[in-house]
């Protein structure tokens, strides 16, 4: 069985027992991975500090062709890291809508070429008779980064290549859930990184918690649940770390009454099901108007009932299954939930039998707020649809939510949607669409989906310190 170690100092560190990673199309180990500790912490902090010094002095454009060289490098392998990403997440090589495995390392691989391009360059804010002031960015330090397991490696690059970039040194833990892909990525990098500039240990909430209070790390970039978002920041205020939290979200999606339910259903079950609902900027919950309620859950009841569920690695698979039983539970039970307080299954609804966490794409109607479907996260191939007919209403509903990640209207008037959507209390809103992110846009949350933003100069400057330089002529 693949070995796959950590990477300290450019060492591959390995431990006397090892973890094994499941793949989730079968319930069954298919890799092994250290037992990290936070020993291992403390020796990739001091790998870290050791190098920062000298990465941190290299010139923007020398760390620029570094990560040029590591997204060629991905490129390379790209086959490889694609086949270990569906065995370790289950998502699909392609899948329902092409958003697969390979999208992601692609897009991996883009979103690294992107980053490196970002500048921020010196301000001159002022430089008259009295005085001179710069503004610079300075690297912070040390970055903790800490991934989930539903876009192991995308995440991992959005943590990393700005961290880098910025001339920060790294001590990362990968979900406990998908180490894999993220250590192999350790390993491609060492080849093109000094020693110590990016460590990857790995483990679960102890080896995180190591990292978030560690004395020595001067940042922390976190994504996953608002509840461990909530313990992290306890954590880094022990010596007052910087923090970017990207944290849970319940995404609304509000449906007006004069778009084509047939047209617009495919955009929607895209938005609500791509990697099988595990995405923070999903539709997570769809208000529809009752003009087009019927039709808009019919139209979608028919694209779930076509979908194939099965084993990522095969090409006919459209959804693969969930990827942890953890995640499974949460799905059944809020379904289970949804079903005792009377809601209507359109499809799916229970686990499917046989190996495997699957569970299939499942529209659930004649539900409303004040259900835990409807106002918790599920992060899972299940959607509540509920019908309204006020649209103030709507709105009100949408942003009734201690979450803030994103939110969307869908209509044919672009100039009435873009007036509503700015009603909506959340980092990103789009008009028909949803969770299209890209890396020269800002992205965060608000309210309790998170603190801070990545991507673009925005992203960049999170990984920087700001000192200002005044340089006076009198
Ligand atoms: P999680 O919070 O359970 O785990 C995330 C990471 O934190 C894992 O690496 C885990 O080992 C680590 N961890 C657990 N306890 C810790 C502790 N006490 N201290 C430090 N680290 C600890 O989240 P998850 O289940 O892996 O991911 C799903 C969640 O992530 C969803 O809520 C989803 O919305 C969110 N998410 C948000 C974004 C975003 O950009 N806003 C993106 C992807 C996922």
């Amino acid at each position: 069985m693949e070995v796959f170690p950590m990477i300290i100092d450019g060492q591959k560190v390995m431990t006397h027992e090892t973890v094994g990673v499941i793949n989730p199309a079968t319930g069954d180990h298919f890799a092994q991975v250290p037992t990290g500790t936070s020993q291992h912490v403390d020796d990739a902090v001091v790998a870290a500090r050791a190098a920062f010094p000298g990465w941190s002095a290299l010139n923007q454009c020398e760390r620029r062709t570094r990560l040029y060289e590591l997204a060629d490098a991905l490129e390379t392998n790209m086959p490889e890291l694609t086949t270990l990403l569906t065995r370790e997440t289950g998502k699909p090589i392609n899948g329902y809508s092409g958003i697969g495995s390979s999208r992601e390392v692609l897009g991996s691989i883009k979103w690294m070429r992107v980053t490196a391009e970002t500048e921020l360059p010196v301000q001159v804010i002022q430089d008259d008779e009295l005085a001179r002031i710069e503004v610079h960015h300075k690297p912070i330090g040390i970055v903790g980064s800490i991934t989930p397991w539903n876009w192991p490696l995308m995440i991992a690059v959005w943590h990393y290549a700005p961290a880098l970039l910025a001339g920060n040194t790294l001590v990362a833990k990968p979900s406990e859930f998908t180490p894999a892909t993220t250590l192999r990525f350790a390993e491609i990098a060492n080849d093109f990184l000094p020693p110590g500039v990016l460590n990857v240990v790995v483990g679960g909430a102890e080896v995180g918690a190591a990292i978030a209070e560690h004395a020595d790390i001067n940042k922390i970039v976190f994504t996953g649940s608002s509840d461990t978002g909530r313990a992290v920041m306890r954590a880094a205020s022990k010596n007052l770390k910087r923090l970017t939290l990207e944290l849970g979200g319940n995404d609304a999606g509000i449906v007006l009454p004069d778009v084509d339910p047939k047209e617009i259903a495919p955009k929607l079950f895209r938005a609500c099901f791509h990697n099988n609902g595990q995405t923070c900027q999903a539709i997570k919950r769809l208000y529809v108007h009752q003009d087009i309620y019927q039709e808009i859950c019919g139209e979608m009841a028919l694209i779930a009932r076509s979908i194939r569920n099965g084993n990522g690695l095969d090409d006919a698979t459209d959804l693969g299954p969930l990827q942890n039983e953890k995640q499974l539970n949460i799905v059944s039970e809020l379904a289970a939930d949804a079903k005792a307080a009377g809601a209507t299954f359109l499809t799916g609804g229970e686990v499917l039998e046989g190996s495997g966490y699957f569970f299939p794409p499942t529209i659930v109607t004649n539900i409303n707020d004040g259900t835990r479907l409807v106002d918790e996260e599920q992060f899972g191939p299940i959607v509540p649809v509920i019908e309204y007919s006020d649209i103030d209403n709507a709105i009100r509903l949408a942003n009734n939510n201690s979450a803030g990640l994103g939110g969307s209207i869908w209509s044919n008037n672009l100039h009435y949607a873009t007036k509503l959507v700015a009603r909506l209390e959340c980092g990103t809103v789009w008009v028909n669409t949803h969770a299209e992110i890209q890396p020269n846009a800002p992205m965060g949350g608000i309210k309790q989906s998170g603190i801070g933003y990545e991507f673009g100069h925005w992203g960049l400057a999170e990984n920087t310190n700001i000192q200002t330089i005044k340089i006076s002529k009198v």
